[in-house]
């Protein structure tokens, strides 16, 4: 029994053990896991390694083609937009990967003010964001956690025309529980933290300064943001560092950490790939370079093991990749985003980045790509809204119900987009994306998207059910 305050107590020894011994490709066995995954059920943390070892190609295709087809089940072809809003890149702490690590002199380094923020907020808004991950280094100089809940406030309160930001997730360094708690007082959707690796040993030389060399205070950071009642928590591993196989079972262990802990899972899970970024040798050249296909492999089978849970895909990785994984079960993307802050800010140049993108494409390019590929490009922020979080959310998603708010909340906002902020082309092409979408949709849906998408029509704006 794990004490209130005890960290997650993960059992690397039982990880290796499952890597030293890893079973033969068995296409029997296989199959048994994949008719078992489209119950949908999820599956048992046993059952991941057949599938890491799958290496014949007809059996990858399988695999693919059922977490396609979970994906499309749960989630439909709604795809949820986002972006990154850096705030500060002043950093105490010396992960090798990163460009914001204290040594780093050549980076230009700035906290941005809430004015400086607010202008970072209308430029989002004039794109047409709605929601946003706020990011920062590990130091907020003369005010602290202050700085922070400042920032979130102040990201709410923009109003450009009709528009405002709807939901601000936070992706910022491990805190007390009692600040946890001053974080969802103020209102965030999402606490996102990544372990970055699971691997003790490749955590110590990874981070061999500052606070977050500690690894123990980050693994038990999510177990203090839910108990703080922070219901919706985003993990996940930073690939390239260590092997990806033992991110993985890593990463379900957590998750199975958390659901037993607290009943509920992380509400999503991002897999960052390691990325060049400035003076970074080791960003270069990751140690456990992961290959495209290996990341798509680790998409299906997290869309398998946990089918519920959202998974994030960022601009970190290039526009090929995104589209090819896109299938195999990612639900949230970012679009449009700069890693500097300051950077939406037109003539503020790129200096001071994190690491370097994938993706450059503008949040209306992408729109329009996603609709394309027949992909509904959704802005919808309602569950968090509702007060459908943690628990209460994945009650209604696990029967299936969630679909019903999903789809109709997607068209609507979608059509927002296209009313306010979409180029013609992307207009176009969302616009017969649409008509095909209502036709898929079965009633009570059709109907009740068709009576929002109506009134957003009518000028009404942030139209949700
Ligand atoms: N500073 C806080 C922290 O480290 O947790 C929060 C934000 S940090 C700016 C966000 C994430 O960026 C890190 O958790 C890490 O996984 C990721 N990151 C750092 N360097 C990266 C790189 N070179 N390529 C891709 N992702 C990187
Ligand atoms: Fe700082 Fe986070 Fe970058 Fe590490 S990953 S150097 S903590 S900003």
């Amino acid at each position: 029994m794990v004490g209130l305050t005890e960290a997650f107590p993960l059992d690397e020894v039982a990880i290796h053990q499952v890597l030293e011994t890893p079973p033969q490709e068995d296409s029997v066995r296989v199959r048994e896991l994949l008719a078992k995954a489209r119950e949908m059920k999820g599956l048992d943390d046993t059952d991941l390694p057949a599938l890491m070892t799958i290496r014949d190609p007809q059996l990858l295709q399988e695999l693919f083609d059922t977490a396609r087809w979970v994906k499309d089940q749960i989630y439909g072809n709604r795809i949820v937009l986002f972006a990154p809003l850096y705030v500060s890149n002043q950093c105490g702490n010396e992960c090798l990967y990163c460009a914001f690590r204290a040594s780093n002199r050549e980076l230009p380094r700035r906290t941005l003010s809430q004015e400086e923020i607010a202008t970072e907020v209308h430029c989002l808004l004039a794109q047409g964001h709605k929601r946003l991950v706020l990011v920062a280094g590990e130091e907020y100089p003369g005010e602290g956690l202050d700085y922070v809940i400042s920032a979130i406030r102040t990201v709410y309160d923009v109003r450009h025309g009709k528009d405002n930001i709807r939901r601000v997730n936070v992706n910022i360094a491990p805190l007390e529980v009692a600040d946890f708690k001053r974080l969802r007082d103020a209102e965030i959707g999402t606490y996102q933290l990544f372990q970055e690796t699971y691997h003790r040993e490749t955590y110590r030389q990874m981070h061999p300064r500052g606070i977050k060399a500690d690894y123990d205070w980050r693994l038990g950071c999510m177990d203090r943001a839910m108990m703080a009642g922070i219901d919706d928590v985003g993990i996940g591993a930073l690939f390239g560092l260590y092997d990806w196989r033992f991110e993985l079972l890593a990463t379900m262990q957590h998750a199975r950490h958390l659901e037993d802990r607290f009943g509920c899972g992380p509400h999503t899970i991002s897999m960052p790939r390691i990325e060049p970024a400035d003076g970074s040798s080791t960003s270069e050249a990751p140690p456990y370079a992961v290959s495209d296909e290996d990341f798509s492999k680790i998409i299906a089978i997290l869309r398998l093991a946990v089918p519920y849970t959202g998974l994030i895909l960022s601009t970190r990785e290039r526009p090929e990749v995104r589209r090819q994984v896109m299938h195999l079960g990612i639900s949230q993307i970012s679009a449009g985003s700069r890693t500097n802050p300051g950077g939406y800010e037109e003539g503020s140049g790129d200096g001071g980045g994190q690491f370097s993108l994938g993706d450059h494409r503008s949040l209306d390019e992408v729109v329009r790509d996603l609709a394309e590929m027949g992909f509904i490009p959704s802005f919808c922020t309602s569950c968090y809204r509702m007060g459908r979080t943690g628990v209460d959310f994945m009650d209604i998603a696990k029967p299936g119900e969630i679909k019903a708010h999903c789809n109709p909340n997607a068209l609507s906002t979608l059509q927002e987009y296209l009313e306010d902020h979409a180029s013609p082309l992307t207009r176009c092409s969302a616009e017969q994306l649409m008509a095909r979408s209502f036709t898929d949709l079965g009633d009570p849906a059709r109907k009740i998207a068709e009576g929002m998408v109506a009134r957003v029509k009518r000028g009404e704006r942030d139209v949700f059910c």
